[in-house]
Protein backbone atom coordinates (compact mmCIF):
# COMPACT_ATOMS: atom_id res chain seq x y z
CA UNK A 1 0.00 0.00 0.00
CA UNK A 2 1.29 3.31 -0.79
CA UNK A 3 1.47 6.48 1.47
CA UNK A 4 -1.92 7.70 1.10
CA UNK A 5 -3.50 4.36 1.32
CA UNK A 6 -2.07 3.89 4.58
CA UNK A 7 -2.73 7.61 6.10
CA UNK A 8 -6.39 7.19 5.11
CA UNK A 9 -6.87 3.10 5.98
CA UNK A 10 -7.88 3.95 9.41
CA UNK A 11 -11.39 5.72 8.62
CA UNK A 12 -11.83 3.61 5.40
CA UNK A 13 -14.81 1.48 5.62
CA UNK A 14 -15.87 -1.59 3.67
CA UNK A 15 -18.90 -0.03 1.06
CA UNK A 16 -20.76 -3.03 1.21
CA UNK A 17 -21.30 -2.06 5.02
CA UNK A 18 -24.80 -0.85 6.09
CA UNK A 19 -24.62 2.54 5.66
CA UNK A 20 -23.32 4.29 8.61
CA UNK A 21 -25.20 6.76 10.57
CA UNK A 22 -24.66 10.93 10.95
CA UNK A 23 -26.48 13.84 12.38
CA UNK A 24 -29.02 14.31 9.76
CA UNK A 25 -30.14 10.37 9.50
CA UNK A 26 -30.16 10.28 13.18
CA UNK A 27 -33.00 13.14 13.38
CA UNK A 28 -34.51 11.71 10.15
CA UNK A 29 -34.96 7.88 12.07
CA UNK A 30 -35.98 9.87 15.12
CA UNK A 31 -38.92 12.04 13.46
CA UNK A 32 -39.91 8.79 11.70
CA UNK A 33 -39.92 6.62 14.92
CA UNK A 34 -41.92 9.55 16.25
CA UNK A 35 -44.80 9.32 13.31
CA UNK A 36 -43.31 12.92 12.44
CA UNK A 37 -45.32 12.94 8.59
CA UNK A 38 -46.75 9.87 9.18
CA UNK A 39 -43.06 8.35 8.93
CA UNK A 40 -42.87 10.00 5.46
CA UNK A 41 -39.65 10.98 4.08
CA UNK A 42 -38.74 13.57 1.34
CA UNK A 43 -36.05 15.64 0.38
CA UNK A 44 -34.72 17.38 -2.49
CA UNK A 45 -31.71 18.14 -4.43
CA UNK A 46 -32.59 22.18 -5.09
CA UNK A 47 -29.21 23.78 -7.30
CA UNK A 48 -29.26 26.97 -9.19
CA UNK A 49 -28.86 27.01 -12.77
CA UNK A 50 -26.63 29.13 -12.96
CA UNK A 51 -23.52 26.78 -13.45
CA UNK A 52 -22.52 22.92 -13.99
CA UNK A 53 -22.23 21.34 -10.41
CA UNK A 54 -19.02 20.27 -8.84
CA UNK A 55 -18.13 17.63 -6.08
CA UNK A 56 -19.54 19.85 -3.37
CA UNK A 57 -23.12 19.37 -5.30
CA UNK A 58 -21.99 15.46 -5.18
CA UNK A 59 -22.18 15.56 -1.38
CA UNK A 60 -25.25 17.09 -1.18
CA UNK A 61 -27.03 15.22 -4.29
CA UNK A 62 -25.44 11.51 -2.37
CA UNK A 63 -26.86 13.48 1.00
CA UNK A 64 -30.20 14.17 -0.36
CA UNK A 65 -30.69 11.12 -2.57
CA UNK A 66 -28.87 8.64 -0.01
CA UNK A 67 -31.36 9.88 2.85
CA UNK A 68 -34.55 9.39 0.74
CA UNK A 69 -32.93 6.00 -0.16
CA UNK A 70 -32.73 4.72 3.55
CA UNK A 71 -35.94 5.36 4.52
CA UNK A 72 -37.73 4.22 2.05
CA UNK A 73 -38.61 7.95 0.77
CA UNK A 74 -38.30 10.02 -2.08
CA UNK A 75 -35.92 12.91 -3.79
CA UNK A 76 -37.01 15.26 -5.93
CA UNK A 77 -34.55 17.23 -8.03
CA UNK A 78 -36.00 21.19 -8.11
CA UNK A 79 -34.70 23.77 -9.99
CA UNK A 80 -33.77 26.81 -7.47
CA UNK A 81 -34.52 28.93 -10.97
CA UNK A 82 -36.00 32.33 -9.19
CA UNK A 83 -33.12 34.46 -10.46
CA UNK A 84 -33.61 35.05 -14.16
CA UNK A 85 -30.47 36.80 -14.45
CA UNK A 86 -27.69 33.77 -14.43
CA UNK A 87 -29.76 30.93 -15.30
CA UNK A 88 -29.83 29.08 -18.30
CA UNK A 89 -31.24 26.04 -19.73
CA UNK A 90 -27.65 24.63 -20.55
CA UNK A 91 -27.27 24.56 -17.09
CA UNK A 92 -30.37 23.09 -16.57
CA UNK A 93 -29.34 20.13 -18.88
CA UNK A 94 -25.60 19.51 -17.61
CA UNK A 95 -27.24 19.39 -14.01
CA UNK A 96 -29.71 16.52 -15.38
CA UNK A 97 -26.93 14.75 -17.42
CA UNK A 98 -24.47 14.73 -14.18
CA UNK A 99 -27.29 13.85 -11.57
CA UNK A 100 -28.05 10.84 -13.49
CA UNK A 101 -24.41 9.63 -14.37
CA UNK A 102 -23.80 10.01 -10.36
CA UNK A 103 -26.17 7.26 -10.39
CA UNK A 104 -29.38 9.17 -9.26
CA UNK A 105 -32.85 8.78 -10.24
CA UNK A 106 -35.58 11.56 -9.30
CA UNK A 107 -38.24 9.35 -11.57
CA UNK A 108 -40.94 11.52 -12.53
CA UNK A 109 -40.48 14.23 -9.47
CA UNK A 110 -38.39 17.51 -11.86
CA UNK A 111 -39.55 20.20 -10.43
CA UNK A 112 -38.53 24.09 -10.94
CA UNK A 113 -39.39 26.75 -8.54
CA UNK A 114 -40.21 29.15 -11.68
CA UNK A 115 -43.63 26.67 -11.85
CA UNK A 116 -44.52 27.94 -8.75
CA UNK A 117 -44.25 31.69 -9.66
CA UNK A 118 -48.58 31.86 -9.64
CA UNK A 119 -48.95 30.00 -6.48
CA UNK A 120 -46.18 31.45 -4.81
CA UNK A 121 -47.79 35.57 -5.72
CA UNK A 122 -51.06 33.82 -3.76
CA UNK A 123 -48.93 33.17 -1.03
CA UNK A 124 -47.98 37.13 -1.39
CA UNK A 125 -51.48 38.05 -1.57
CA UNK A 126 -52.78 35.93 1.85
CA UNK A 127 -49.52 37.37 3.59
CA UNK A 128 -50.81 41.10 2.22
CA UNK A 129 -54.60 40.29 3.27
CA UNK A 130 -53.34 39.22 6.56
CA UNK A 131 -51.31 41.91 7.36
CA UNK A 132 -47.75 40.14 7.76
CA UNK A 133 -45.95 41.57 4.16
CA UNK A 134 -46.51 45.26 2.84
CA UNK A 135 -45.35 46.38 -0.39
CA UNK A 136 -41.93 49.43 0.44
CA UNK A 137 -41.34 52.20 -1.65
CA UNK A 138 -37.92 53.15 -0.11
CA UNK A 139 -34.78 53.09 -2.72
CA UNK A 140 -32.42 49.56 -1.94
CA UNK A 141 -29.91 52.22 -0.35
CA UNK A 142 -32.61 53.36 2.08
CA UNK A 143 -34.16 50.03 2.72
CA UNK A 144 -29.63 49.06 3.47
CA UNK A 145 -30.02 52.17 5.92
CA UNK A 146 -33.21 51.01 7.64
CA UNK A 147 -31.81 47.50 8.30
CA UNK A 148 -29.91 48.48 10.93
CA UNK A 149 -26.50 46.41 11.80
CA UNK A 150 -25.17 43.63 13.82
CA UNK A 151 -25.14 45.96 16.67
CA UNK A 152 -28.13 48.67 16.00
CA UNK A 153 -31.77 47.76 15.43
CA UNK A 154 -33.01 48.64 12.08
CA UNK A 155 -36.06 50.92 12.10
CA UNK A 156 -39.55 50.53 10.63
CA UNK A 157 -40.17 51.58 6.97
CA UNK A 158 -42.26 54.61 6.49
CA UNK A 159 -44.24 52.46 4.11
CA UNK A 160 -44.60 49.37 6.97
CA UNK A 161 -48.36 50.92 7.90
CA UNK A 162 -49.54 50.89 4.35
CA UNK A 163 -53.06 50.01 3.80
CA UNK A 164 -54.12 46.78 2.93
CA UNK A 165 -56.16 47.72 -0.20
CA UNK A 166 -53.20 50.19 -0.79
CA UNK A 167 -50.46 46.80 -0.69
CA UNK A 168 -52.91 44.67 -2.82
CA UNK A 169 -53.07 47.39 -5.96
CA UNK A 170 -49.60 48.60 -5.55
CA UNK A 171 -48.64 44.74 -5.81
CA UNK A 172 -51.20 43.90 -8.82
CA UNK A 173 -49.09 47.29 -10.47
CA UNK A 174 -45.69 45.57 -9.70
CA UNK A 175 -46.99 42.09 -11.36
CA UNK A 176 -48.72 44.07 -13.80
CA UNK A 177 -45.77 45.83 -14.79
CA UNK A 178 -46.97 49.10 -14.52
CA UNK A 179 -44.21 50.32 -11.88
CA UNK A 180 -40.31 50.50 -12.84
CA UNK A 181 -37.49 48.60 -11.91
CA UNK A 182 -36.59 48.86 -7.97
CA UNK A 183 -39.62 51.22 -7.44
CA UNK A 184 -41.23 49.03 -4.67
CA UNK A 185 -40.29 46.07 -3.16
CA UNK A 186 -42.86 43.47 -1.34
CA UNK A 187 -41.20 42.82 2.36
CA UNK A 188 -42.54 40.44 4.68
CA UNK A 189 -43.94 42.24 7.99
CA UNK A 190 -41.57 40.59 10.94
CA UNK A 191 -39.65 42.43 13.22
CA UNK A 192 -36.91 45.41 12.37
CA UNK A 193 -35.50 44.90 15.64
CA UNK A 194 -34.97 41.48 15.38
CA UNK A 195 -31.14 40.42 16.59
CA UNK A 196 -31.33 38.34 12.70
CA UNK A 197 -30.90 40.99 10.32
CA UNK A 198 -32.68 38.21 8.02
CA UNK A 199 -35.90 39.02 10.38
CA UNK A 200 -35.70 42.41 9.33
CA UNK A 201 -38.81 42.78 7.35
CA UNK A 202 -36.81 40.59 4.55
CA UNK A 203 -37.49 41.14 0.63
CA UNK A 204 -39.66 38.59 -0.43
CA UNK A 205 -40.41 40.35 -4.00
CA UNK A 206 -38.93 43.07 -6.49
CA UNK A 207 -39.47 43.70 -9.86
CA UNK A 208 -37.13 43.22 -12.64
CA UNK A 209 -37.38 43.13 -16.29
CA UNK A 210 -35.59 40.25 -17.32
CA UNK A 211 -35.87 37.34 -19.52
CA UNK A 212 -36.50 34.26 -17.49
CA UNK A 213 -35.17 30.80 -19.28
CA UNK A 214 -38.66 28.93 -18.87
CA UNK A 215 -41.22 31.52 -18.51
CA UNK A 216 -39.99 33.96 -20.67
CA UNK A 217 -41.44 37.38 -20.33
CA UNK A 218 -44.37 36.22 -18.69
CA UNK A 219 -43.20 37.83 -15.70
CA UNK A 220 -41.33 41.10 -14.45
CA UNK A 221 -41.74 40.26 -10.70
CA UNK A 222 -39.04 37.43 -8.86
CA UNK A 223 -39.37 36.11 -5.58
CA UNK A 224 -36.49 35.87 -3.53
CA UNK A 225 -35.01 33.11 -2.31
CA UNK A 226 -35.48 33.05 0.73
CA UNK A 227 -39.26 33.65 0.11
CA UNK A 228 -39.57 31.01 -2.97
CA UNK A 229 -37.33 28.10 -0.94
CA UNK A 230 -39.59 27.19 1.88
CA UNK A 231 -42.28 27.53 0.04
CA UNK A 232 -41.41 24.91 -3.07
CA UNK A 233 -40.52 22.60 -0.17
CA UNK A 234 -43.58 22.98 1.25
CA UNK A 235 -45.62 22.49 -2.31
CA UNK A 236 -43.39 19.64 -2.69
CA UNK A 237 -44.31 18.37 0.92
CA UNK A 238 -41.12 18.34 1.69
CA UNK A 239 -40.02 16.69 4.97
CA UNK A 240 -36.42 17.34 5.13
CA UNK A 241 -35.12 20.03 3.46
CA UNK A 242 -31.18 19.80 3.84
CA UNK A 243 -29.45 23.02 3.26
CA UNK A 244 -25.39 24.18 4.02
CA UNK A 245 -24.67 26.28 7.05
CA UNK A 246 -24.46 29.23 5.62
CA UNK A 247 -28.21 28.88 5.85
CA UNK A 248 -28.55 29.09 9.21
CA UNK A 249 -29.19 31.95 10.46
CA UNK A 250 -31.74 32.29 7.63
CA UNK A 251 -34.04 29.04 9.31
CA UNK A 252 -36.06 31.58 11.56
CA UNK A 253 -37.38 33.11 8.42
CA UNK A 254 -38.14 29.75 6.83
CA UNK A 255 -40.00 28.65 9.79
CA UNK A 256 -42.05 32.15 9.51
CA UNK A 257 -42.95 31.49 6.06
CA UNK A 258 -43.87 27.90 6.72
CA UNK A 259 -45.82 28.89 9.72
CA UNK A 260 -47.66 32.08 8.47
CA UNK A 261 -48.62 31.28 4.87
CA UNK A 262 -51.88 29.40 5.33
CA UNK A 263 -53.23 26.05 3.50
CA UNK A 264 -49.88 24.84 3.01
CA UNK A 265 -49.53 20.51 1.83
CA UNK A 266 -46.61 20.14 5.01
CA UNK A 267 -44.03 21.64 7.34
CA UNK A 268 -40.84 20.98 6.22
CA UNK A 269 -37.88 21.30 8.57
CA UNK A 270 -34.29 23.07 7.74
CA UNK A 271 -31.49 21.21 9.01
CA UNK A 272 -28.20 22.47 7.95
CA UNK A 273 -25.14 20.47 7.28
CA UNK A 274 -21.15 21.50 6.64
CA UNK A 275 -20.51 22.10 2.84
CA UNK A 276 -17.00 20.52 1.07
CA UNK A 277 -14.27 22.35 0.93
CA UNK A 278 -11.35 20.20 -0.37
CA UNK A 279 -7.71 20.91 -0.49
CA UNK A 280 -6.32 22.48 -3.65
CA UNK A 281 -9.41 23.09 -5.46
CA UNK A 282 -11.92 26.05 -5.58
CA UNK A 283 -15.87 24.90 -5.42
CA UNK A 284 -17.32 28.92 -5.93
CA UNK A 285 -19.34 28.68 -8.47
CA UNK A 286 -18.58 32.12 -9.31
CA UNK A 287 -14.82 31.82 -9.00
CA UNK A 288 -15.34 28.56 -11.87
CA UNK A 289 -17.36 30.40 -14.07
CA UNK A 290 -14.31 32.86 -13.78
CA UNK A 291 -12.15 30.40 -15.06
CA UNK A 292 -14.00 29.25 -17.92
CA UNK A 293 -15.29 32.89 -18.94
CA UNK A 294 -11.64 34.06 -18.55
CA UNK A 295 -10.83 31.04 -20.51
CA UNK A 296 -8.19 29.65 -17.24
CA UNK A 297 -9.38 26.23 -18.16
CA UNK A 298 -10.77 25.30 -21.74
CA UNK A 299 -14.35 24.89 -20.50
CA UNK A 300 -16.80 23.67 -17.41
CA UNK A 301 -15.76 19.84 -18.45
CA UNK A 302 -11.92 20.75 -18.39
CA UNK A 303 -10.41 17.58 -16.94
CA UNK A 304 -8.67 20.17 -14.27
CA UNK A 305 -12.23 21.31 -12.98
CA UNK A 306 -13.60 20.21 -10.00
CA UNK A 307 -16.95 19.99 -11.83
CA UNK A 308 -19.07 16.79 -12.06
CA UNK A 309 -18.47 16.97 -15.91
CA UNK A 310 -14.76 17.62 -15.47
CA UNK A 311 -14.39 15.11 -13.10
CA UNK A 312 -15.95 12.55 -15.37
CA UNK A 313 -13.86 13.46 -18.45
CA UNK A 314 -10.80 12.90 -16.21
CA UNK A 315 -12.07 9.57 -15.88
CA UNK A 316 -13.55 9.56 -12.14
CA UNK A 317 -16.10 7.22 -11.71
CA UNK A 318 -19.95 7.71 -10.41
CA UNK A 319 -18.73 4.47 -7.83
CA UNK A 320 -15.65 6.14 -6.79
CA UNK A 321 -17.33 10.14 -5.93
CA UNK A 322 -20.33 7.94 -3.92
CA UNK A 323 -17.19 6.28 -2.13
CA UNK A 324 -15.92 9.57 -1.62
CA UNK A 325 -19.19 10.99 -0.56
CA UNK A 326 -19.71 7.96 2.05
CA UNK A 327 -16.55 8.54 3.71
CA UNK A 328 -16.35 12.23 4.28
CA UNK A 329 -20.07 11.88 5.71
CA UNK A 330 -21.63 14.84 7.24
CA UNK A 331 -21.05 17.23 9.92
CA UNK A 332 -22.20 20.11 11.44
CA UNK A 333 -18.75 21.81 11.45
CA UNK A 334 -16.90 23.22 8.49
CA UNK A 335 -13.53 21.40 7.69
CA UNK A 336 -11.79 20.70 4.67
CA UNK A 337 -11.04 17.64 2.90
CA UNK A 338 -7.61 16.50 1.36
CA UNK A 339 -8.09 16.08 -2.22
CA UNK A 340 -6.14 13.34 -1.82
CA UNK A 341 -8.83 10.85 -0.20
CA UNK A 342 -11.04 11.73 -3.75
CA UNK A 343 -7.93 10.94 -5.52
CA UNK A 344 -7.24 7.95 -3.06
CA UNK A 345 -11.14 6.71 -3.94
CA UNK A 346 -10.78 7.17 -7.50
CA UNK A 347 -7.78 5.12 -7.70
CA UNK A 348 -9.13 2.24 -5.58
CA UNK A 349 -11.83 1.98 -8.17
CA UNK A 350 -10.04 2.15 -11.06
CA UNK A 351 -7.49 -0.35 -9.34
CA UNK A 352 -10.49 -3.37 -9.20
CA UNK A 353 -11.80 -2.03 -12.25
CA UNK A 354 -9.65 -0.89 -14.98
CA UNK A 355 -7.83 -3.06 -17.57
CA UNK A 356 -4.55 -2.99 -18.03
CA UNK A 357 -2.31 -1.91 -21.07
CA UNK A 358 0.75 -1.01 -21.79
CA UNK A 359 1.35 2.70 -23.41
CA UNK A 360 5.03 4.61 -23.74
CA UNK A 361 4.30 8.44 -23.11
CA UNK A 362 8.14 9.33 -24.02
CA UNK A 363 8.91 6.77 -26.37
CA UNK A 364 13.21 5.79 -26.68
CA UNK A 365 13.59 3.55 -29.10
CA UNK A 366 14.91 -0.39 -28.59
CA UNK A 367 16.11 -2.73 -31.67
CA UNK A 368 16.53 -5.88 -30.73
CA UNK A 369 19.52 -6.96 -32.93
CA UNK A 370 19.62 -10.57 -33.24
CA UNK A 371 15.86 -10.73 -33.15
CA UNK A 372 14.82 -11.88 -36.88
CA UNK A 373 14.01 -8.91 -39.66
CA UNK A 374 10.42 -9.02 -39.90
CA UNK A 375 8.98 -11.53 -37.37
CA UNK A 376 5.68 -10.74 -35.41
CA UNK A 377 5.47 -12.91 -32.32
CA UNK A 378 2.19 -12.45 -29.78
CA UNK A 379 1.95 -12.92 -26.29
CA UNK A 380 -0.93 -13.28 -24.69
CA UNK A 381 -1.68 -10.69 -21.90
CA UNK A 382 -4.15 -11.05 -18.55
CA UNK A 383 -6.05 -7.75 -18.47
CA UNK A 384 -6.20 -7.89 -14.67
CA UNK A 385 -3.58 -9.31 -12.36
CA UNK A 386 -6.21 -10.30 -10.04
CA UNK A 387 -9.02 -10.58 -11.88
CA UNK A 388 -9.59 -13.80 -14.53
CA UNK A 389 -13.03 -12.46 -15.78
CA UNK A 390 -11.72 -9.39 -17.70
CA UNK A 391 -9.84 -11.92 -20.04
CA UNK A 392 -6.34 -11.47 -21.70
CA UNK A 393 -5.63 -9.94 -24.99
CA UNK A 394 -3.17 -10.48 -27.78
CA UNK A 395 -0.07 -8.10 -27.47
CA UNK A 396 2.33 -7.99 -30.76
CA UNK A 397 6.24 -8.30 -29.79
CA UNK A 398 8.68 -7.23 -32.90
CA UNK A 399 12.38 -6.21 -33.47
CA UNK A 400 11.93 -2.60 -32.99
CA UNK A 401 10.05 -1.70 -29.61
CA UNK A 402 9.87 1.29 -27.52
CA UNK A 403 10.50 1.82 -23.78
CA UNK A 404 9.90 5.06 -21.68
CA UNK A 405 12.71 7.38 -22.00
CA UNK A 406 12.90 7.88 -17.97
CA UNK A 407 13.52 3.94 -18.07
CA UNK A 408 17.29 4.51 -19.31
CA UNK A 409 20.24 5.74 -17.93
CA UNK A 410 23.32 6.18 -19.25
CA UNK A 411 25.49 6.41 -16.05
CA UNK A 412 22.68 5.01 -13.43
CA UNK A 413 22.88 6.13 -9.88
CA UNK A 414 23.26 3.25 -7.31
CA UNK A 415 19.29 2.85 -6.83
CA UNK A 416 18.47 2.75 -10.09
CA UNK A 417 17.72 -0.87 -11.49
CA UNK A 418 15.83 -0.04 -15.30
CA UNK A 419 17.57 0.26 -17.90
CA UNK A 420 21.84 1.32 -18.45
CA UNK A 421 24.35 -0.07 -20.81
CA UNK A 422 25.23 -3.47 -20.47
CA UNK A 423 22.26 -4.16 -17.88
CA UNK A 424 19.67 -6.67 -18.31
CA UNK A 425 16.20 -5.99 -17.62
CA UNK A 426 12.58 -7.66 -18.38
CA UNK A 427 10.12 -6.25 -20.72
CA UNK A 428 6.68 -7.11 -19.29
CA UNK A 429 5.37 -10.78 -20.43
CA UNK A 430 7.93 -10.89 -23.30
CA UNK A 431 11.41 -11.28 -22.75
CA UNK A 432 14.77 -10.53 -20.96
CA UNK A 433 16.64 -8.20 -23.09
CA UNK A 434 20.00 -6.14 -22.36
CA UNK A 435 21.60 -3.22 -23.70
CA UNK A 436 24.72 -3.74 -25.56
CA UNK A 437 25.30 0.04 -27.04
CA UNK A 438 23.67 3.39 -26.75
CA UNK A 439 22.92 5.50 -29.97
CA UNK A 440 23.09 9.28 -29.74
CA UNK A 441 22.62 11.95 -32.25
CA UNK A 442 24.66 15.05 -32.89
CA UNK A 443 23.70 17.13 -30.06
CA UNK A 444 24.91 14.34 -27.24
CA UNK A 445 20.69 13.15 -26.68
CA UNK A 446 20.18 9.10 -26.72
CA UNK A 447 18.23 8.37 -29.22
CA UNK A 448 18.11 4.50 -29.64
CA UNK A 449 19.46 1.01 -27.64
CA UNK A 450 20.54 -1.33 -29.56
CA UNK A 451 20.03 -4.77 -27.87
CA UNK A 452 19.77 -8.27 -27.52
CA UNK A 453 17.10 -10.39 -26.25
CA UNK A 454 17.17 -13.99 -24.68
CA UNK A 455 15.10 -16.26 -26.91
CA UNK A 456 14.97 -19.05 -24.06
CA UNK A 457 13.22 -16.12 -21.61
CA UNK A 458 10.53 -16.40 -23.80
CA UNK A 459 7.07 -14.91 -21.13
CA UNK A 460 10.34 -13.26 -19.31
CA UNK A 461 11.49 -15.54 -16.48
CA UNK A 462 15.02 -16.99 -17.26
CA UNK A 463 14.85 -20.71 -17.06
CA UNK A 464 17.99 -20.48 -15.03
CA UNK A 465 16.22 -18.79 -12.58
CA UNK A 466 19.00 -15.72 -12.84
CA UNK A 467 17.67 -12.43 -10.36
CA UNK A 468 16.33 -9.22 -13.09
CA UNK A 469 15.37 -6.75 -10.80
CA UNK A 470 13.14 -4.68 -13.52
CA UNK A 471 10.15 -5.09 -15.46
CA UNK A 472 9.90 -2.49 -18.11
CA UNK A 473 6.66 -1.92 -20.03
CA UNK A 474 7.07 -1.41 -24.01
CA UNK A 475 5.30 -1.53 -27.46
CA UNK A 476 5.99 -2.53 -30.32
CA UNK A 477 7.00 0.20 -33.25
CA UNK A 478 5.75 -1.55 -35.96
CA UNK A 479 2.26 -1.55 -34.62
CA UNK A 480 2.28 1.29 -32.61
CA UNK A 481 -0.66 4.12 -32.38
CA UNK A 482 0.19 7.50 -32.18
CA UNK A 483 -1.70 9.20 -29.72
CA UNK A 484 -1.81 12.33 -27.38
CA UNK A 485 -1.85 12.00 -24.09
CA UNK A 486 -3.06 14.96 -21.52
CA UNK A 487 -1.31 14.75 -18.00
CA UNK A 488 -3.57 16.62 -15.63
CA UNK A 489 -2.36 17.54 -11.91
CA UNK A 490 -4.21 19.84 -9.41
CA UNK A 491 -5.30 22.87 -10.49
CA UNK A 492 -4.21 25.36 -8.07
CA UNK A 493 -0.34 24.73 -6.04
CA UNK A 494 -2.10 26.65 -2.68
CA UNK A 495 -3.62 24.21 -0.38
CA UNK A 496 -6.29 26.62 0.23
CA UNK A 497 -6.65 28.60 -2.74
CA UNK A 498 -7.25 32.96 -2.41
CA UNK A 499 -7.12 32.07 1.23
CA UNK A 500 -6.58 35.41 3.43
CA UNK A 501 -6.60 37.66 0.61
CA UNK A 502 -4.66 36.29 -1.89
CA UNK A 503 -5.52 36.03 -5.26
CA UNK A 504 -6.80 32.10 -6.73
CA UNK A 505 -5.84 33.09 -10.26
CA UNK A 506 -2.37 33.90 -9.52
CA UNK A 507 -2.21 30.30 -7.65
CA UNK A 508 -3.25 28.59 -10.79
CA UNK A 509 -0.59 25.67 -10.59
CA UNK A 510 1.04 25.96 -14.38
CA UNK A 511 1.60 22.33 -14.51
CA UNK A 512 -1.93 21.29 -14.40
CA UNK A 513 -2.02 20.46 -17.79
CA UNK A 514 0.98 18.72 -19.61
CA UNK A 515 0.03 17.97 -23.51
CA UNK A 516 2.44 15.09 -24.82
CA UNK A 517 2.12 14.12 -27.72
CA UNK A 518 4.11 11.09 -29.58
CA UNK A 519 3.05 9.03 -27.37
CA UNK A 520 2.89 5.04 -28.49
CA UNK A 521 -0.05 2.28 -27.84
CA UNK A 522 -0.38 -0.58 -27.61
CA UNK A 523 -2.72 -1.72 -30.88
CA UNK A 524 -5.78 -2.54 -28.37
CA UNK A 525 -6.21 0.65 -27.11
CA UNK A 526 -6.22 2.93 -30.50
CA UNK A 527 -9.67 2.53 -30.59
CA UNK A 528 -11.13 2.75 -27.29
CA UNK A 529 -14.61 4.75 -27.09
CA UNK A 530 -13.90 7.73 -25.20
CA UNK A 531 -14.53 7.34 -21.23
CA UNK A 532 -13.38 3.79 -21.34
CA UNK A 533 -10.35 3.95 -18.82
CA UNK A 534 -7.42 1.56 -18.73
CA UNK A 535 -4.47 1.65 -16.06
CA UNK A 536 -1.72 2.20 -18.61
CA UNK A 537 0.78 -0.16 -16.74
CA UNK A 538 3.48 1.36 -14.14
CA UNK A 539 2.22 4.53 -15.29
CA UNK A 540 -1.15 5.76 -13.71
CA UNK A 541 -4.75 5.53 -14.70
CA UNK A 542 -6.30 7.07 -17.99
CA UNK A 543 -9.40 7.88 -19.77
CA UNK A 544 -9.75 7.22 -23.75
CA UNK A 545 -10.98 11.56 -23.97
CA UNK A 546 -14.08 12.74 -26.54
CA UNK A 547 -10.86 14.55 -28.75
CA UNK A 548 -10.04 10.89 -29.58
CA UNK A 549 -10.46 10.09 -33.07
CA UNK A 550 -9.58 6.73 -34.72
CA UNK A 551 -6.38 9.00 -36.53
CA UNK A 552 -5.53 10.49 -32.98
CA UNK A 553 -6.09 8.81 -30.05
CA UNK A 554 -6.38 11.26 -27.13
CA UNK A 555 -6.13 9.98 -23.15
CA UNK A 556 -6.19 12.01 -20.32
CA UNK A 557 -4.85 10.85 -17.45
CA UNK A 558 -7.13 10.21 -14.40
CA UNK A 559 -4.58 9.92 -11.50
CA UNK A 560 -0.95 8.70 -10.77
CA UNK A 561 -0.55 5.25 -9.50
CA UNK A 562 0.45 6.43 -6.26
CA UNK A 563 -0.08 10.00 -5.03
CA UNK A 564 3.19 11.92 -6.02
CA UNK A 565 2.15 15.86 -4.57
CA UNK A 566 4.57 15.42 -1.78
CA UNK A 567 7.51 14.90 -3.92
CA UNK A 568 7.55 17.15 -6.72
CA UNK A 569 8.93 19.82 -7.10
CA UNK A 570 6.75 22.78 -6.48
CA UNK A 571 7.02 25.87 -8.82
CA UNK A 572 8.85 28.55 -7.74
CA UNK A 573 6.60 31.59 -6.29
P1 LIG B 1 -24.24 29.70 -5.15
O1 LIG B 1 -22.89 30.05 -4.63
O2 LIG B 1 -24.52 30.13 -6.54
O3 LIG B 1 -25.39 29.85 -4.18
P2 LIG B 1 -24.32 26.97 -4.45
O4 LIG B 1 -22.99 26.33 -4.43
O5 LIG B 1 -25.05 27.22 -3.22
O6 LIG B 1 -24.12 28.20 -5.34
P3 LIG B 1 -26.71 25.77 -5.51
O7 LIG B 1 -27.03 25.49 -6.92
O8 LIG B 1 -27.55 26.73 -4.78
O9 LIG B 1 -25.21 26.20 -5.49
O10 LIG B 1 -26.55 24.42 -4.72
C1 LIG B 1 -27.47 23.36 -4.77
C2 LIG B 1 -27.35 22.58 -3.51
O11 LIG B 1 -26.04 22.07 -3.34
C3 LIG B 1 -27.65 23.44 -2.30
O12 LIG B 1 -28.49 22.72 -1.42
C4 LIG B 1 -26.30 23.68 -1.70
O13 LIG B 1 -26.39 23.85 -0.32
C5 LIG B 1 -25.54 22.41 -2.08
N1 LIG B 1 -24.11 22.68 -2.16
C6 LIG B 1 -23.49 23.62 -2.88
N2 LIG B 1 -22.16 23.61 -2.67
C7 LIG B 1 -21.93 22.61 -1.79
C8 LIG B 1 -20.75 22.09 -1.16
N3 LIG B 1 -19.53 22.61 -1.41
N4 LIG B 1 -20.90 21.07 -0.30
C9 LIG B 1 -22.11 20.54 -0.06
N5 LIG B 1 -23.25 20.98 -0.61
C10 LIG B 1 -23.17 22.01 -1.46
MG1 LIG C 1 -27.07 28.38 -3.35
Amino acid sequence: MDEVALFYNHYMTDPAEAPRLDFIRDIVAADQAAGTNRGRVATRFPPEPNGYLHIGHAKSICLNFGVADDFGGVCNLRFDDTNPVTEDTEYVDSIQEDVRWLGFDWQDRLFYASDYFERLYACAIQLLRDGKAYVDSLSADDIREYRGTLREPGRDSPFRDRAVAENLDLFAKMRAGEVPDGAHVLRAKIDMASPNINMRDPVLYRVRRAHHHRTGDAWCLYPMYDYAHPLSDAFEAITHSLCTLEFEEHRPLYDWLIANVTDLPARPRQIEFARLNLTYTVMSKRKLNQLVTEKHVHGWDDPRMPTISGLRRRGFTPEAIRRFCDEIGVAKRENQIDVGLLEFCVREDLNARAPRAMAVLRPLKVVLENYPEGQVETFEVANHPSDASMGTRQVPFGRELFIERDDFLEDPPKKFFRMAPGREVRLRGAYLITCREVIKNNDGDVVELRCTYDPPTRGGDAPDGRKVKATLHWVSAAHAADAEVRLYDRLFTEETPGASQTDFLSQINPRALEVLTGCKLEPSLADAAAGARYQFERLGYFCADRDSSAARPVYNRTVTLRDSWGTKQRMPA
